[in-house]
C-alpha cells in the first residue's frame, strides 16, 4: 500500500527529541503539568516568537500549551462563537475548521478563493461575506491543502477588517517551517505584534514530526488565554507531560532536523511540479509552503472519489479527493510530500500508464 493521502511527514522525530522524553520518563516527569504546559515550554516558545518578530509575549499569561494544534482550534471556536454566529473559513481548506465550528453551534461561512486566482485568498472576499453575526474569521497560511503563502498586503488588510468590526481574527500557522524556493512565511505577527483580537495557532505535529505527540499552542492576550486555559483545566487538564519535555529539546535542539526535512519535502514537491508539467492529462497547483500538492485530474474523471477508489483498488495508492477541503475543489486530488521519492515516482509512473 502507497500512502499518499496521510497528513504527517513520514519521518521519525529527531533522536535528541526522543531522547529528551526518555530522559523525563527516567525522572518521574509523569505527573500532571501546569494546566498551562510546563513553564519552562512556555518560556522556550515565547523567547523563539520575542526573538524572531520583536514581540513581547510573557509565558505566564500570554500562551497555553494543547494536545495539538487541533485542541487549540477547538478551545478558540468553543470560546468565542456562540450558537447561530458565523465564523468565515476561505476554501479550499482543511476541514477540521468548518467541523468544529458546527460543534460550537456556529455557521461556518465558505468562501471561495476562486480557481482562475490560484486559489489565493483576497480580503475582498473576507470584506463581501461580513455582516453583525460574524464573530470570526479564519485563515491558514501556508495553507493546506494549496500551500499557498498569504501575501503581508493581504494579511495586514484582512487585520484590519477584523479590527474594525470586532471580529476574532484567528491564524493557523502550522506549516510555518515548510517553505519553498525563496519564499517568506508571513505570521500574523508582523503586521498585528500584541495580536490584539487575533489569535496564533500553531504546534510540533508538522515541523518536528510529532504529529501522535499531541502538542499545539495558542498565542495571545492574557484575557483570551484565561478563557481558553478554562476549557483544558476543566477537560484534559494539561497536554501529556512528558512529550513537553520533548517539545523544549526540539525548539532548542531540532533546527538540523528542520532543515534536513523540509529539504527532503522541497526535493519531493520539485519532482512532482517537474513531473506533472510533462503529462498532458493533470495539472499542478504550485505549493509555495506546507506539506502538500494538489492535482488538478479533471481531464480523466468526472469524480474524483472514482478516481482515488480506482488508484486504491488497482494499484493500492490512496490519495485524498479534493472535495474534502470545499466545493470549489471537487476536480483536485491532494497528495502528501512527507512520504519518500520512490513512492511519488510509483504514482507518477500510474499515471504515465494508465491515465495519459
Ligand atoms: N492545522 C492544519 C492546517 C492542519 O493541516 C492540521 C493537521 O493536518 C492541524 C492544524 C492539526 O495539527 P495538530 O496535529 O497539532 O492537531
Amino acid at each position: 500500500m502507497t500512502r499518499l493521502e496521510t497528513g504527517e511527514p513520514h519521518i521519525p522525530p529527531p533522536i535528541n527529541v526522543k531522547n529528551a522524553v526518555k530522559k523525563a520518563l527516567d525522572g518521574n516527569k509523569t505527573f500532571y503539568s501546569h494546566s498551562k504546559g510546563i513553564y519552562q515550554l512556555r518560556i522556550e516558545l515565547c523567547n523563539y516568537y520575542n526573538q524572531l518578530y520583536d514581540v513581547d509575549f510573557k509565558p505566564e499569561t500570554d500562551i497555553l500549551i494543547t494536545p495539538g494544534a487541533k485542541q487549540a482550534l477547538l478551545y478558540t471556536i468553543l470560546g468565542s462563537v456562540d450558537a447561530g454566529e458565523e465564523v468565515i473559513i476561505p476554501i479550499p481548506s482543511w476541514v477540521t475548521y468548518s467541523e468544529i465550528v458546527k460543534i460550537a453551534g456556529g455557521n461556518p461561512i465558505l468562501v471561495d478563493c476562486e480557481e482562475n486566482h490560484d486559489f489565493e485568498l483576497s480580503s475582498d472576499i473576507i470584506d463581501d461575506n461580513l455582516n453583525e453575526k460574524t464573530k470570526v474569521v479564519i485563515i491558514n497560511s501556508p495553507n493546506n491543502p494549496t500551500g499557498k503563502i498569504i501575501p503581508q498586503k493581504t494579511l495586514k488588510e484582512i487585520n484590519e477588517i477584523c479590527l474594525e468590526n470586532d471580529i476574532l481574527l484567528v491564524c493557523d500557522e502550522i506549516y510555518d517551517r515548510m517553505i519553498y524556493d525563496e519564499k517568506h512565511h508571513n505570521s500574523i505577527l508582523s503586521v498585528n505584534s500584541n495580536l490584539n483580537n487575533c489569535v496564533l495557532i500553531n504546534g510540533f505535529s508538522k515541523t518536528y514530526s510529532m504529529t501522535g505527540w499531541r502538542l499545539g499552542y495558542i498565542i495571545s492576550n492574557s484575557t483570551l488565554i484565561n478563557v481558553f486555559t478554562k476549557f483544558q483545566q476543566n477537560s484534559i487538564t494539561c497536554p501529556n507531560t512528558f512529550a513537553q519535555f520533548g517539545a523544549i529539546e526540539a525548539l532548542s535542539g531540532g533546527g538540523d532536523f528542520v532543515r534536513e526535512s523540509l529539504d527532503i519535502y522541497q526535493k519531493n514537491r520539485d519532482y512532482l511540479l517537474s513531473e506533472i508539467e510533462k503529462l498532458k492529462n493533470f495539472d499542478i497547483i504550485k505549493p509555495e509552503g506546507g506539506l502538500y500538492v494538489f492535482i488538478k485530474v479533471s481531464k480523466v474523471t468526472t469524480d474524483t472519489y472514482d478516481f482515488c477508489f480506482d488508484l486504491l483498488e488497482r494499484f493500492k495508492i490512496s490519495l485524498l479527493p479534493g472535495e474534502e477541503f470545499g466545493n470549489n475543489t471537487k476536480e483536485y486530488v491532494r497528495i502528501c510530500l512527507g512520504t519518500n521519492l520512490e513512492n511519488l515516482e510509483k504514482f507518477i509512473a500510474i499515471l504515465k500508464n494508465n491515465y495519459e
